[in-house]
């Protein structure tokens, strides 16, 4: 069997075959098609029986066609039968057809799972141990007809559901939108042009190119491979991979076994291939088990796990606090039982922090969303929290750090050395020789190695709006450029010289190979790669006038130099092979080449990187730099970039060399690793994590997925990262761009601060109206708030003022700071006495008011109505504090940055005012209006509040400043 993978350069072959029945319904002829395949098979039912039994089942129109594909045992048909019964050629459908055929078959997706209703998610909010405590409450103070108290209570119930349930729609669509980022594409053949599109377009009959990394985006039938091999663990748990051909397998094959298939939602570890869409969405072998590829899990992080954690053991304690204070109360200080009752409803209704859960997950569910949209799609939610903690972030160099739009400058030959000029991938440029202009076609060698690089080459070049880009490989693409801007077309070439066989570019080998045929029927063997690689198997080089043995000294000379200017180096070589020659194996280009010329690319540093760099240098973070290319490039670049300045720069072969105890000396002295493959990466991150290091690891190959894994953060390249590297990277940078992961750890940073000003802000506040009570009761005065007071404060305060706070921007020294120790717990010892002190400082500040206005003789009404407001403008003071959690909060910027504070304490100041001023409320909560005077004294409470808690952070910022950590 032939492999044409290239179908760019062959087209031409089968343009010949004709297109048939194109103008039938599918539908029609599927049904035609059915009764004649198989037919003496017993597996096969007969149309007319399986009609009928449609007919019966009222199994809608698209049901039926893809009932009609899904019996078809694909694999044990010769592959031109299975592309003659979907009525395709190897030049796939036309646009038309495919279009009908979505029409009929529907998107290749699988039937959403079931989706909860709104009702049924509203509901949901109300099972929580919490709001049984509440409910109970509620239930037992309607029996005691306390009407208010029940209402109340009732109210926080339902605003906490209404809260609960918003916020987990937002937190739902935040993570749908990133499902969505993370849709897979296929490459296909439409109309015999080479393309890309959602997968979930793809149809029945849709020509599929898979490349090692991919995964699998429908059923396939295989019609051809090149040294094909599958993960096919998600569908048959078989856990090594296996390899694939073409030939058909007998009838009633299990799945496993079945050579000549590929299904849905396997991965393509090795090889390439092509092969013809036979199932999609549900008529898929995974459709079958109806399971999910690719999704992003529920919203939770350890921080958040710890939480709800202390959460349970909050409310046991709460609970065990009130049982105690409600013996004190009516055993020891004589209350009355059901007075009691209420006071102690209202003490565990306040302490409760029943809002932190919501504010938690949404200043979680909003980082992720922002991130998203700075390019950083979060797959795994803990990685937002890692981020903050991350001291080494390892960055491939090619198109993370650089720009990827690569240009030849340099082409050397074995005498000559020619610039070429032109930008980007715009195929006009000039090629000089000792600063003469010269024509490629006056210089054969010249001529035969720009034209070796174009048919060993699967890129294409296209234009639109005279801005080219390439479609493949950014190197290949440069190449292409380089063939164009010597007088050669890629696709008039590729058709004159066909592929036969090819070895796919692969990291570790670090070589393309091609076997082509021209029009004589010459075969020859073209290799590209690394230099070092085709030097090494090179006899030969090609001179102007013939071949000569090989000068090894003189390429490496020209490597250096070339590569000492920061350019990308790769070489050229061809062999003549026997006319009977079918396929290239590795045997083939392991020796015996001749070496035509070696290839200068250059491609630029991103600018922003640069910037990156430096951010994360001023974090604490270490920038190493591990790339496939050579070394004196990789550390040109690395100096433009600030990355290992001054430092040796090591080679993947030279870590092999090293034992587990050299490498972990090595990988904290050096930042620049070169000609390194995808296994030295998982070395390198292991021992950067003994030597205690977090580490994040960029990757974008199916061989990058274990270091990618294994690494704290897995950060997989959104563009040119396969699919593999995807699904085991905890991030996806959408843009490949380093300046990306800079980002993305500076939103991990202010996503965990905002985690920690939220429970800052919440226990605290929670806190202090739980001490009022108990203070009250144990030391025996009258009770500073009624139950229903309590209940109104919480439940306008708790929630609406700590939402605030989630939207808050990054501190201005987030990426000043060293990174945070991830064994630190969630609180330090600082922020717990935070807790505890301003607890105390509301209680001292509302118990004051309460007894000062008590001896100046006025009425409990008022003084609890001062308590009230004391207590509110307290927690909208302190949670000007919160806003900078090490910070300073007194300076300008306190009034900047974000509305939403402002916003939510405007309303709560208007249903304070409310509650204090409105006779209603007077005689539904026992309050009364407040003076003005009384009104400067709750205020300088909650000054005096805010002036506090900032000399507490002041101390401590010296107290840190002391002991040598200044940023905390
Ligand atoms: P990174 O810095 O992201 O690791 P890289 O491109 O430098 O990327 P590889 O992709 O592993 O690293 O490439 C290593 C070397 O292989 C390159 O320096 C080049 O010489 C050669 N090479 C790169 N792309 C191709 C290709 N498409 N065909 C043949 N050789 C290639």
């Amino acid at each position: 069997m032939a492999h044409f993978l290239d179908l760019s350069g062959h087209l031409s072959r089968y343009r010949s075959i004709p297109a048939h029945m194109k103008t039938l319904s599918l539908s029609f002829w599927l049904q035609k098609r059915f009764s004649t395949i198989f037919a003496d098979s017993h597996h096969a039912i007969s149309t007319a029986e399986k009609e009928r039994q449609l007919d019966k089942e009222n199994i809608k129109y698209r049901e039926r066609s893809q009932l009609f594909l899904k019996d078809l045992p694909w694999y044990a048909m010769p592959d031109d039968q299975v592309l003659a019964r979907l009525e395709v050629d190897r030049n796939g459908l036309t646009e038309a057809e495919a279009k009908k055929r979505l029409h009929e078959f529907g998107l290749n997706t699988l039937s959403a799972t079931k989706v909860r209703s709104p009702f049924a998610r509203f509901f949901l909010q109300f099972n929580n141990v919490l709001i049984y405590v509440l409910l109970v409450s509620a239930l037992i103070t309607g029996l005691l007809r306390h009407w208010i108290d029940t209402g109340v209570i009732l109210g926080v119930v339902l605003i906490n559901a209404i809260i609960g349930f918003i916020q987990e729609g937002k937190a739902e669509s935040a993570l749908e939108a990133i499902r969505k980022m993370l849709s897979l594409e296929a490459t296909i053949v439409r109309d015999g042009k080479r393309m890309s599109i959602f997968s979930e377009e793809l149809v029945p009959g849709d020509i599929v190119m898979l490349a090692s990394g991919d995964r699998v985006p429908a059923d396939i039938r295989l019609i051809d491979v090149n040294s094909l091999s599958i993960d096919e663990s998600a569908l048959t748990g078989e856990s090594h991979p296996v390899s694939k051909d073409v030939e058909p397998v007998q009838m009633n094959t299990p799945l496993g076994d079945r050579k000549d298939m590929v299904y849905s939602g396997t991965l393509v570890t090795h090889g390439s291939a092509m092969g013809v869409v036979v199932g999609t969405g549900d008529m898929t072998e995974f459709g079958r088990i109806g399971q999910m590829i690719n999704e992003v899990k529920e919203i939770t992080t350890p921080l958040l796990r710890q939480i709800a954690v202390f959460g349970r053991w909050l409310t046991v304690g709460i609970l065990a606090v009130t049982v105690f204070t409600f013996i004190i109360g009516t055993v020891i200080r004589d209350y009355s039982i059901a007075d009691m009752f209420l006071m102690c409803v209202a003490l565990a209704v306040s302490a409760i922090p029943e809002g932190l859960p919501a504010v938690m997950t949404i200043t979680l569910a909003l980082g992720v969303q922002r991130m998203a949209r700075l390019n950083a799609i979060v797959r795994r939610l803990p990685a937002v929290e890692t981020l903050g903690s991350v001291t080494v972030i390892c960055s491939d160099k090619t198109g993370t750090l650089t720009k990827n739009e690569m240009t030849v400058q340099t082409v050397v030959t074995p005498d000559r050395l020619f610039e070429v000029t032109g930008t980007g991938y715009f195929p006009a440029g000039e090629f000089y020789l000792n600063h003469h202009m010269v024509e490629v076609y006056k210089y054969p060698e010249l001529e035969e190695l720009v034209h070796a690089a174009v048919l060993c080459n699967d890129a294409v070049l296209q234009e639109k709006d005279d801005t080219w880009t390439v479609i493949g490989d950014p190197t290949e693409g440069a190449l292409l450029s380089l063939g164009m801007k010597a007088g050669i077309d890629p696709n008039v070439q590729r058709d004159l010289e066909y592929r036969i066989s090819s070895i796919p570019f692969e990291s570790e080998h670090r070589f393309m190979a091609t076997l082509n045929q021209d029009s004589s029927g010459t075969k020859f063997i073209f290799v590209k790669g690394a230099p070092e690689t085709i030097i090494e198997r090179s006899s030969d080089e090609r001179t102007e006038t013939g071949k000569r043995p090989i000068n090894p000294h003189y390429w490496h000379e020209k490597i250096r130099e070339i590569a000492s200017s920061g350019q990308r180096t790769l070489a050229v070589a061809a062999k003549k092979v026997s006319a009977d020659k079918t396929d290239v194996t590795f045997g083939d280009v392991e020796g015996g080449l001749v070496m035509l010329g070696l290839f200068g690319i250059i491609d630029p540093p991103r600018e922003e990187s640069l910037l990156a760099v430096d951010q994360c240098h001023h974090a604490g973070i270490v920038v190493k730099m591990i790339t496939g290319d050579h070394v004196e490039t990789a550390r040109v670049i690395g100096e433009r970039l600030n990355i290992g300045v001054g430092k040796p720069a090591v080679t993947g072969a030279e870590l092999e060399k090293m034992d587990d105890a050299e490498l972990r000396r090595v990988v904290g002295e050096v930042d620049v690793f070169a000609r390194t493959s995808p296994e030295h990466k998982l070395r390198l991150v292991e021992a950067l994590q003994a030597n205690g290091e977090v580490t994040a690891m960029t990757g974008d190959g199916v061989n990058d997925a274990p270091a990618l894994k294994r690494a704290n953060v897995g950060l997989a390249m959104g563009v040119k990262g396969t699919e593999a590297a995807k699904e085991a990277a905890s991030i996806v940078l959408a843009d490949d761009n380093f300046s990306t992961i800079a980002g993305a750890v500076r939103e991990g940073r202010r996503i965990y601060d905002n985690l920690q000003k939220g429970i800052l802000f919440l226990l605290p506040t929670n806190g202090g109206m739980t001490m009022v009570v108990i203070a009250a009761v144990l030391f025996d005065f009258a009770l500073p708030m009624t139950s229903k007071q309590i209940l109104w404060i919480n439940m306008i305060t708790a929630v609406t003022l700590c939402l605030g706070l989630t939207f808050e921007r990054p501190e201005a020294n987030v990426m000043d700071r060293p990174p945070r120790n991830p064994k630190a717990p969630p609180l330090s010892y600082y922020q717990i006495w935070r807790i505890v002190f301003v607890s105390f400082i509301l209680m001292l500040a509302a118990l004051l008011l309460f007894n000062l206005e008590l001896r100046r003789g006025q009425s409990i009404e008022v003084a609890r109505t001062i308590v009230a407001c004391t207590i509110v403008v307290g927690q909208m003071a302190y949670l000007l504090n919160c806003r900078f959690l090490r910070s300073s909060s007194l300076t300008r910027r306190i009034f900047c940055g974000n509305p939403s504070i402002y916003i939510s304490m405007g309303i709560l100041a208007v249903l304070q005012l409310i509650y204090t001023y409105a006779p209603w409320f007077h005689d539904l909560f026992d309050t009364a209006s407040l003076r003005p005077q009384d009104w400067i004294l709750v205020l300088a409470m909650g000054l005096g509040t805010f002036l506090i808690i900032e000399m507490d952070k002041a101390i401590e910022r010296f107290l840190a400043a002391r002991n040598g950590k200044p940023d905390f």
